[in-house]
C-alpha cells in the first residue's frame, strides 16, 4: 500500500501518524525541528507543549475538552496515553510533565515499525501522494506562503484576533434586543443575526475606565505586534481616545431599543450570531488582549452580559490558520486537491488537546482511503463530530476564528430545562449521548477491519 506523508511533527501529527500505524499504514513524520525553529519550541521532540502544561480539564461529565479527553482515550490515542503516564498532581485538570511526555511520544513513533520520521522542512504543496499537513499555528513562512498561494491569500490568516464568544442562552434578553443595523438584510434569519446591549453615557464612561486599567499580556518576542492593524484591541483603540469605541464598534446607530423605544442609547456593544445552531455569539469588534480574568469581569459590566458566560474569551496571537469552511470537505481535504488533508491548529482549532483531537480523526481517515476501507462519517453529537463539523461547515465563513471545544458546538438535547438550574443535567445529557455516539463510531471502524491495534 501507499505511504501516508505527515508534515509537521506537533500535537495533530503524532497523534495522526500514531493512529495510520496503528491501522497497518506507513507514515513518514516530516518535522522541521531543531533544524528549522520557531519562536516558541525550545527542543527537537515531536509535541513539545509550547506554554502552559495543561490539557485543561479532564471531567468528562461536565465539561467539553474532558469529553474530547474521554475520546481519545477510547480511540487509543497516543497523546492521551502519554499524558496520563506523565500526569502532574493539579486539581481536575490534567497536568503534564512535558518534557518526559514529549520523549515518551518520540519515542513511541521512532520505535513503531511503521513510522519514520524525517528531519526538513517542506515548503510546498505536493501533486500526488496522501498527505496530512499539520504544521501549526508557527507553520513556517516558506510553507505558509505556498498554502496560501495555493488556497488564496484570504483563505489563510497569519494572525488571529478573536472577539470573544457568549453563551446566548447566558444574555439577558430583557435587556438586550435582536436587530440588525439599519435592519439590514433579506431575511428574517439575517434580521435578527445580531444581539444588541444599550449603554447609557454612566455605564459607557465606566466601561471605558475599566478598558484602561485592565490587566494585559504582552506579545512575545518575535510575534510583531504590527500584523493586527485592521484589528486593534479595543483597550488600544480606549487608549486612542474616549469618544473612540462609540465612534467605531460601539457606534449607537440604526438600532432602537425596544425596551426603551424613547431612550437613546449612548452607545451600544453588539453580538453576532457566531454558529449555525444559534447557540454562541461573538461580540462584534472586541478583540483584546487583556487577560482571561480581567475580561470577564470587564464584559460582565455590558449590560445584558451581568451574568455571560463565555465559550472562548478574546485573543491576538501569531496563528496560521485557514478558512477551512470554505477550503476542507467534511473529511478535512482541501476542496481543491484531495490527496491533502489538514489536521490540528491549522484548521481553526485552538488548543493542545483539540489540536490532537483532530490529528486523531485526519489520521484515520487517511489511512481508511489509502486501505481503501472507507469509515462512516464522524458522529456529530461526539466531541470530535462537533469539532470537525463546525471547522469544516458549522462556522460563518466570513467571521472564522480558531475554537476552542465546547457545548455551543452540540446540538441541543430536546426536553431539558434551560437556564443555570438545568446546566448540569443538560451537560451530562451531552456528554452521555456523546459517549454513545464515539463508542459506535469506534465499534463500526473496528467493523472495517482496520481498527488501530
Ligand atoms: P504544533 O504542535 O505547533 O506542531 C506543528 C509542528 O509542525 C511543529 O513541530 C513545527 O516545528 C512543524 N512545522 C512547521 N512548519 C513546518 C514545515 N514547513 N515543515 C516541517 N515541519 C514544520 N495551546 C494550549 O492548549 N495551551 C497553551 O498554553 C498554548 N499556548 C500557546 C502559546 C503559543 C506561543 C502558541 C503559538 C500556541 C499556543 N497554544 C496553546 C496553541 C498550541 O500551540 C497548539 O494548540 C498546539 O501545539 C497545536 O498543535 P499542532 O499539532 O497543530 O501544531
Amino acid at each position: 500500500t501507499e505511504k501516508l506523508h505527515i508534515v509537521g511533527g506537533g500535537m495533530a501529527g503524532s497523534e495522526a501518524a500514531w493512529q495510520a500505524a496503528q491501522m497497518g499504514v506507513d507514515v513518514v513524520i516530516h518535522e522541521m525541528r531543531p533544524k528549522v525553529e520557531t519562536f516558541a519550541h525550545r527542543t527537537g521532540s515531536l509535541a513539545e507543549m509550547v506554554c502552559s502544561n495543561s490539557f485543561r480539564s479532564d471531567d468528562d461529565e461536565q465539561n467539553a475538552v474532558g469529553l474530547l479527553h474521554w475520546e481519545m482515550r477510547a480511540a487509543n490515542g497516543l497523546i492521551m496515553s502519554s499524558a496520563d503516564a506523565h500526569r502532574l498532581p493539579a486539581g481536575g485538570a490534567l497536568a503534564v510533565d512535558r518534557d518526559p511526555f514529549a520523549e515518551t511520544v518520540t519515542n513511541r513513533l521512532k520505535s513503531h515499525p511503521r513510522v519514520s520520521v524525517t528531519e526538513e522542512e517542506v515548503i510546498d504543496l505536493p501533486e500526488h501522494g496522501h498527505w496530512i499537513f499539520s504544521t501549526g499555528p508557527l507553520t513556517s513562512p516558506a510553507l505558509g506562503e505556498a498554502i496560501a498561494k495555493a488556497t488564496g491569500a484570504d483563505s489563510l490568516a497569519f494572525f488571529d484576533a478573536i472577539a470573544p464568544i457568549a453563551y446566548a442562552e447566558s444574555i439577558d434578553m430583557n435587556v438586550a434586543w435582536r436587530q440588525s443595523r439599519y435592519d439590514k438584510g433579506d431575511t428574517e434569519e439575517e434580521r435578527t443575526a445580531y444581539i444588541n446591549c444599550p449603554m447609557t453615557r454612566a455605564e459607557y464612561e465606566a466601561f471605558i475606565d475599566a478598558l484602561l486599567a485592565a490587566d494585559k499580556t504582552e506579545f512575545h518576542e518575535g510575534e510583531t505586534a504590527g500584523y493586527f492593524d485592521g484589528c486593534l484591541p479595543i483597550e488600544v483603540m480606549a487608549e486612542r481616545g474616549r469618544e473612540t469605541l462609540r465612534h467605531g464598534p460601539m457606534k449607537p446607530v440604526g438600532l432602537t431599543n425596544p425596551h426603551k423605544p424613547d431612550e437613546k442609547p449612548y452607545a451600544v456593544v453588539q453580538l453576532r450570531r457566531d454558529n449555525a445552531l444559534g447557540t454562541l455569539y461573538n461580540i462584534v469588534g472586541f478583540q483584546t488582549k487583556m487577560k482571561y480574568g480581567a475580561q470577564t469581569e470587564v464584559f460582565r459590566m455590558i449590560p445584558g452580559l451581568g451574568e455571560a458566560r463565555f465559550a472562548r474569551l478574546g485573543g491576538i496571537h501569531r496563528n496560521t490558520f485557514l478558512n477551512s469552511p470554505t477550503l476542507l470537505d467534511e473529511q478535512m481535504r482541501l476542496r481543491s486537491r484531495r490527496h491533502i488533508r489538514f489536521a490540528g491548529q491549522i484548521t481553526g482549532v485552538e488548543g493542545y488537546v483539540e489540536s490532537a483531537a483532530m490529528g486523531l480523526l485526519a489520521g484515520r481517515l487517511a489511512a481508511a482511503e489509502i486501505l481503501e476501507r472507507p469509515l462512516p462519517p464522524v458522529p456529530q453529537d461526539s466531541a470530535m463530530g462537533a469539532l470537525i463539523h463546525h471547522i469544516t461547515g458549522g462556522a460563518d465563513a466570513k467571521t472564522f476564528q480558531p475554537m476552542n471545544v465546547n457545548f455551543g458546538l452540540f446540538r441541543p438535547v430536546d426536553g431539558l430545562k434551560g437556564g443555570r438550574r438545568g446546566r448540569k443535567d443538560r451537560y451530562k445529557a451531552y456528554t452521555d449521548r456523546a459517549k454513545q455516539a464515539w463508542a459506535a463510531w469506534l465499534d463500526s471502524c473496528a467493523e472495517t477491519g482496520v481498527e488501530p491495534a
